[in-house]
């Protein structure tokens, strides 16, 4: 499998730190609003990942925060804590807003087929853990304390991972903010004090004052809690590669002296409408929500993303979903035309397909493969349909509700036999690799439920 990591801006080879079992950490949603479909892009673009990932044999372990607490209305240290603010602004309590909006990005996930990551973190829930991890910077030298808080000193320390592809985009991102507090532009916040003689409604003790946690730093503590002091990728979107993700490496790298994340890859930008740009603070978002109001299935946006390479910019039109939308009720047309218990998988298409995918994960390459299957004459309609199906491992269409003649009874053999690995999987407790195979069900439109009797499925 190749991939483009943006250590190196370059597609590179990758493979797994350890076997065939892949560690893989997402930067999460900030839960003060709803997230947009900017914001789903980025999420579609790990679940195609993890997915691909799956589809090229790994194992794939898979954790993801929530940020609750500290994110700043400016990335790079300056404005208040987003979550604080819109609790504030709404009369709400922060504890009870997050929750929501946390349950709501589920349910659009859900929505878009998104398979749950393994591990859900939120940083409100490690607050113990980004402490120590500041302390252990403060013993080596590497930290200052200002009236605003506790700052990285950048002069200090040299990451072992090379920046100066990330940091390109840096400069002009730190002369707008400023330093503010800051020794230098480069430096960052791993503590804010609260505010004096004001309460906050979330903030904790630490030995430096009672204060909340500098916004990258749960990421760094919770990825490295979960999947060890280096792990094998770190998504995100593109606007976290400048200072988000440079600082997640610059600490984490600080505390072990080891690589951080071998891969960083990052989804390209969703914009909307005229603005070139789709953000909360420029206004002018769109939701899943919006769209379903119009009478779209949600699969039709998910198809409409995958036929841009997820590196690219996507610009959402009206009538580029409808054009998704007529795409894919033809493929669902197609399958309702065929039976899946006499169609056999079709190497010569399928091996084009993984090629595309394996390659960066070439989905418009490997959407055209699609069509071109299911134009051609000469394959028996039977077997077009069973290729689709198995494509649809990866693109997560929910294509196989749509197969004729398939009732809860007429489970394909394909979702037995990884019943049959996921029952072996849990009896040698292996639970990580139990639960990628339930992904692996559950993307093929089945959920398992585990009764008394042993585990059943249901059709999602
Ligand atoms: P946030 O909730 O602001 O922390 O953002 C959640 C994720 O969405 C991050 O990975 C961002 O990089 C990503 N993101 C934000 N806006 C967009 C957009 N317009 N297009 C694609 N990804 C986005
Ligand atoms: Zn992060």
């Amino acid at each position: 499998m190749k991939l483009y990591n943006s250590i190196t801006k370059s597609v590179e080879p990758f493979t797994p730190l350890e076997n065939n079992r892949v560690r893989m950490y997402s930067c999460g949603p900030t839960v003060y609003s709803y997230q947009h479909i900017g914001n789903l892009r980025t999420y579609t673009f790990s679940d195609l990942l993890k997915r691909s990932l799956q589809f090229a044999g790994f194992r794939v372990l898979h954790a993801m925060n929530v940020t609750d607490v500290g994110h700043l209305t400016d990335d790079a240290d300056a404005g208040e804590d987003k979550i604080e603010r819109a609790a504030r602004a709404a009369g709400r309590d922060a504890w009870a807003m997050t929750e929501i909006f946390k349950a709501k990005f589920f349910e659009d996930c859900a929505g878009l087929n998104i398979l749950p990551p393994d591990i859900v973190c939120r940083a409100t829930d490690h607050i113990a853990e980004q402490i120590a991890m500041i302390q252990k910077m403060e013993d080596k030298g590497l930290t200052y304390c200002n009236a605003d808080g506790i700052y990285f000193d950048t002069t200090k320390f040299n990451p072992i991972t090379d920046l100066s592809n990330m940091r390109i985009q840096a400069s002009e991102e730190y002369s707008r903010v400023g330093t503010g507090e800051k020794r230098s532009s480069y430096d960052f916040s791993l503590w804010k004090f609260s505010p004096t003689g004001a309460k906050r409604q979330m903030e904790w003790e630490s030995p430096w004052g009672v204060g909340f946690p500098g916004w990258h730093l749960e990421c760094s503590a919770m990825s490295m809690k979960y999947l060890g002091e280096t792990f094998d990728i770190h998504t995100g979107g593109i606007d976290h590669i400048p200072v988000h993700h440079t600082n997640e490496i610059i600490q984490s790298e600080s505390v072990t002296g080891k690589t951080f994340a071998k891969f960083w890859v990052h989804a390209g930008w969703l914009s909307f409408g005229d603005s070139e740009k789709m953000s909360k603070s420029a206004g002018g978002t769109l939701l899943l929500d919006n769209i379903l109001a119009h009478g779209y299935d949600p699969m039709a946006f998910r198809y409409l993303m995958l036929t841009a390479h997820y590196r690219g910019p996507l610009k959402f039109t009206w009538e580029a979903l409808d054009g998704a939308a007529t795409a894919l009720s033809r493929i669902r047309d197609f399958l309702a035309e065929s039976d899946l218990s006499q169609g056999n998988i079709i190497e010569s298409y399928i091996s084009t397909f993984r090629e595309h995918i394996l390659n960066d994960l070439d989905t418009p390459k490997g959407i055209a493969t699609l069509w071109t299957l299911l134009k051609d004459n000469k394959v028996k309609k039977d077997d077009a349909a069973r290729t689709i199906i198995e494509m649809d491992k990866v693109l997560g269409l929910r294509l196989l509700l749509h197969v004729s003649g398939k009732t809860d009874l007429e489970v394909p053999a394909e979702v037995l036999a990884l019943l049959t690995e996921r029952t072996a999987l849990k009896a040698a407790k292996d639970y990580a690799g139990a639960d990628a195979v339930r992904d692996q069900i559950t993307a093929l439109g089945f959920e398992v439920m585990d009764t008394p009797k042993g585990p059943a499925l249901k059709l999602l």
